[in-house]
């Protein structure tokens, strides 16, 4: 038998390579990991979640300051805002948890970490800071990085992507953002709430593609509201650099011509896999224009290299690929089959409101050809909500025509951990009437969750069939009281 260097290799220290990484090495298997950056944690903590998050934040502060008189506060004059300030606490939010995915964690866990660029020599080894290494296993995890279409004059523009945003030194007086996806959604409204006059355009009929209509233009409607402008429905036909602004030119919706400029140009087109360089045309794993091909169990046509992560092309997002992560353990460690399933995948756009998702929305249910009846229920009627003055927004329940759930969507304060109890309900077969009846507590924003399960009873407990059923039983003598006309 080959005699190898590590029992398993890891290109990528990001969430999918730092979960297999860890497991591995746990597990006691020889474990080496791969990183071409300085440091450990990949795109979610250095350029993606943790700084957009961090920056959704300190703009939601400065919001509320800026309209401290609607929570019956003195109006307050808000002296504007240094960016150097926002990028040092998002340095610092990053520090906290790098040490989390640092080197030395990774060795105490027993995994070998090295810095450099890799390339594959052969199926089992690579090319790395001048040695050759080997591992039996190999598993692929670089992540993805912000796609750059071939838009007329871009190469000849200055611009920026989630590698840049975070980190400016000022805050723009103006920008445009190309993209109304999760990230130019979330970060339109972040700049604009700093105090940034924010421009969105965007091929689609609607921003956040893949979410139901009605969420999609509330979410719109809100950033609208704060001062963000979206050019939806509009072509980009050129972009030029007028030296002290970006100029983009697009065809509206109207089929008019429009000429917008800003000191600075977001590029938020969507993300192209991590592949060049690593030599895989060589040892004949496969990929295209969205990642590398994988099947269920992670695994790429050359069965001992595995895949996880953005770099496959499927859903992009940090708990997607740590639980990838958790599939290629499986199968490679343990040598357990196990298969990857995507039906209760939870997501999130971190908008204010926030737009969550679990299972099936309308769009997909109608896509697919399945039938559903769809139960609701608005923040407004959440006491909490009320009190916190966040009560836009709703959560939609999907049920299938045998009235098992299919799908949850929430729009509203805390949209994201509201989920979390879809996520123990679907994944763990909890009967809806489970959930009607457990008593949570009041008043929580978790009551939707609740009240919406509830609904779906109500309509059956209290209808006119019962009252007639209770009546004849026990001679109930009906309404004490009708509203006048
Ligand atoms: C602005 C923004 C906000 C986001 N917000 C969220 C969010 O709120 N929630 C969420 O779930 N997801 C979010 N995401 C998505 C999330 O960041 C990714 O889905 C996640 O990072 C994917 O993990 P990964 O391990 O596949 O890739 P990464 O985390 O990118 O890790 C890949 C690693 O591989 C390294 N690498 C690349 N090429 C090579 C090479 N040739 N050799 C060696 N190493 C290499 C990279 O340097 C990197 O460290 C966001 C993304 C962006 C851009």
């Amino acid at each position: 038998m080959a005699d190898f260097d590590y029992d398993i290799g890891i290109i990528g220290g990001g969430a999918a390579g730092l979960t297999v990484a860890a497991g591995a090495s746990r597990l006691g298997a020889k474990t080496l990991l791969v990183e071409k950056e300085k440091e450990l944690g990949g795109d979610c903590l250095h350029f993606g979640c943790v700084p957009s998050k961090t920056l959704i934040k300190s703009a939601k502060v400065y919001h509320l300051l800026k309209h401290a008189d609607r929570y019956g506060l003195p109006a307050m004059q808000v002296p504007p805002v240094d960016f150097n300030q926002i990028s040092a606490r998002i340095r610092s939010v990053i520090g906290v948890i790098q040490k989390h995915d640092s080197e030395e964690r990774f060795c105490g866990l027993g995994a070998k970490v090295e810095f450099g660029n890799p390339e594959f020599s052969d199926e089992h080894s690579i090319r790395l800071n001048g040695s050759t290494v080997s591992a039996k296993t190999w598993v692929i995890a670089t992540g993805s990085s912000a796609a750059v279409p071939p838009i007329n004059g871009l190469d000849r523009t200055p611009f920026i992507t989630n590698r840049e945003i975070f980190y400016l030194d000022r805050l723009p007086a103006s920008m445009i953002i190309l993209g109304a996806g999760p990230i130019g959604a979330e970060m339109s409204q972040a700049f604009a709430r700093l105090g940034t006059q924010v421009t969105v355009v965007d091929l689609g009929q609607q921003i956040l593609p893949k979410e139901d209509r009605d969420f999609a233009d509330a979410v719109q409607k809100t950033l609208e509201a704060e001062g963000v402008r979206f050019h939806l429905n509009s072509t980009i036909e050129e972009v030029s650099d007028l030296g002290h602004a970006r100029e983009v030119r697009i065809h509206t919706a109207e089929r008019t011509e429009v000429r917008l400029t800003a000191e600075t140009l977001l590029v938020a087109l969507g993300r192209k896999a991590n592949v060049e360089g690593l030599g895989l045309d060589r040892i004949g794993v496969e990929f295209d224009r969205r990642g590398v091909k994988v099947d269920a169990r992670q695994r790429t046509r050359r069965k001992h290299i595995f895949a996880a992560g953005d770099v496959t092309g499927g859903f992009q997002f940090t708990h997607a690929a740590g639980y990838q992560g958790g599939i290629v353990v499986s199968n490679a460690v343990f040598h357990l089959p196990r298969r990857a399933s995507y039906t209760w995948l939870p997501w999130c756009t971190y908008t204010d409101p926030p737009l969550a998702s679990i299972g099936m929305n309308e769009k997909a249910a109608k896509a697919a050809g399945i039938g559903y009846d769809l139960w609701t229920e608005d923040f407004h009627g959440n006491d909490r909500s009320l009190a916190e003055g966040e009560d836009t927004g709703k959560i939609k329940m999907l049920l299938d025509k045998k009235e098992k759930p299919i799908g949850v969507q929430i729009l509203g304060p805390q949209a994201g951990d509201l989920l979390a109890e879809w996520v123990a309900v679907l994944n763990g077969k909890v009967k809806l009437a489970t959930l009607a009846a457990a008593i949570h507590p009041y008043p929580t924003l978790g009551e939707i969750n609740k009240r919406v399960a509830g609904n779906f009873f109500s309509e059956k407990i209290f209808s006119d069939r019962v009252r007639k059923g209770l009546k004849f039983i026990f001679q109930f003598k009906g309404r004490a009281c009708t509203l006048a006309e």
